[in-house]
């Protein structure tokens, strides 16, 4: 995607090379198109041996079957993200508990989507209606039959395969600053 007008100043846009790679940027203060980014999160929600699906209402993707998930706001931690989204589409209650899967889509907007594991804590699964029209939790053997999405599919084969733990938030106050969380491998003898 490309930009007309600055953000900052509203001044025309130009080409130029920045950083060794040519950018449009404004010629009257310092902003510079950096390029089109966002950021997903997806939940693996696990419950007695059944994952957490639902069915997109809307496209991209209408009437496949998905773990739920969604798009980070700007001042919203991933880890809060997640528990949101698996709320809203689903009225199920979960605590996230570790990153167990990236993907990096470089497309016209370079998207990061971090998936979570995460625990169940209460509710039933209730599809909102609006992004997703059914919801439940499904075995790997019911989703056999089901048109599931691809990269859920994926992540399905992560939930059930995977072996050791992912990457946990490291809360010790000594490396955390405000609007900074940290997420780390398991290592030996790291108190939780
Ligand atoms: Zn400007």
């Amino acid at each position: 995607m490309s930009a007309l007008f600055c953000m900052k100043c509203g001044h025309g846009l130009e080409w130029r090379t920045v950083d060794g790679t040519l950018r449009q940027a404004c010629p009257a203060c310092n902003f510079v198109h950096w390029g089109d980014f966002s950021i997903g999160v997806g939940a693996l929600v696990l419950r007695d041996g059944a994952l957490l699906l639902v069915r997109r209402k809307q496209d991209p993707g209408k009437g496949l079957w998905t773990n739920p998930g969604g798009y980070a706001e700007q001042a919203e931690p991933l880890s809060e993200t997640v528990v949101r989204e698996v709320y809203e589409e689903t009225g199920i209650r979960a605590m996230a508990r570790e990153i167990v899967a990236v993907r990096d889509l470089t497309r016209s907007v370079h998207n990061l989507y971090v998936v979570f594991a995460m625990d169940y804590v209460e509710g039933t699964a209730t599809p909102d209606g609006v992004e997703v029209d059914d919801a439940g939790f499904f075995t790997p053997q019911q989703m056999a039959d089901m048109p599931v999405a691809g990269l859920t599919r994926w992540l399905v084969d992560v939930a059930w395969s995977r072996e050791g733990p992912g990457l946990r938030p490291d809360h010790h106050e000594h490396v955390n600053a405000q609007h900074n969380e940290l997420y780390r491998s398991w290592q030996r003898d790291y108190p939780e």
